[in-house]
């Protein structure tokens, strides 16, 4: 069976706190591929300060070049209208048949928020789902954090160390080196002239100053 993770973001830009949980998230899994899907117009997030989305894929393409492990899919940036995880998942679910398991990689924030996402108790029905800690939130996962209708649908499994739905797929709590950034904070530091430098690959804070992103309020445009 192969195992591919599906790492759906913004990537407004791309930073380290990405690429280091999912190199983790690669190996504690044992997944064949993690493939990085950048959102057109993502439905839970203000779109102000949005770079357009050609240019997130190139950073995401910087990101991850010379990485075997990672990929880039361009399919929400190609999809007309909002980006819904529930028609990517079922699209790679399509691509990839029965003999390969799904796992959608996200931090507890935006784990936090599943509920809100267009037809969420689908979504566990189509693939497993890894939930990363991440700095500023609660740190240890607990049953409390499942969507509150769907609990009673959820089984702890201690051997496979997470929790395992109706369907068989299961929510896997992952603990990852904490790092504290976020792509808002970045923008915050170009906006105000501070270095970004470490906070990402050197390549993509170089497109960034290149293509003039960030930084001023004019170079906020969503294509
Ligand atoms: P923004 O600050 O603009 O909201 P972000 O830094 O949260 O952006 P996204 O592209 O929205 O980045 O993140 C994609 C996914 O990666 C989300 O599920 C988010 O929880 C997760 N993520 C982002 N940064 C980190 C981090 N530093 N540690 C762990 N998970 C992260």
């Amino acid at each position: 069976m192969k195992k591919i993770g599906l790492f759906g973001g913004t990537f407004n830009p791309i930073h380290f706190g990405h690429l280091r949980s999912a190199e983790e998230i690669f190996d504690s899994f044992h997944l064949d591929r993690i493939i990085f899907i950048p959102s057109a117009y993502p439905p839970h997030k203000i779109t102000d300060g949005l770079a357009p989305a050609s240019l997130r894929v190139d950073m995401v393409h910087l990101a991850i070049a010379g990485n075997p492990r990672f990929s880039l899919s361009e399919l929400e940036v190609h999809r007309p209208g909002k980006s819904y995880s529930v028609e990517t998942i079922g699209h790679f679910r399509r691509q990839f048949g029965s003999e390969t398991d799904l796992y959608f990689i996200l931090g507890l924030d935006a784990f936090l928020e599943i509920n809100t996402w267009k037809q969420y108790t689908a979504l566990f029905e189509l693939c497993h789902f890894i939930v990363m800690n991440r700095p500023g939130f609660e740190n240890n996962f607990s049953r409390e954090h499942l969507p509150v209708e769907l609990a009673e649908d959820f089984c702890y499994d201690e051997q496979k160390g997470g929790y395992i739905h109706s369907s068989g797929y299961g929510v896997f709590p992952k603990e990852i080196t904490a790092l504290d950034i976020s792509s808002t904070k970045i923008r915050d530091y170009l906006q105000k002239g501070l270095s970004v430098k470490y906070l990402m690959p050197a390549p993509v804070e170089e497109f960034i100053y290149r293509n003039n992103l960030y930084q001023t309020k004019d170079s906020e445009s969503v294509d």
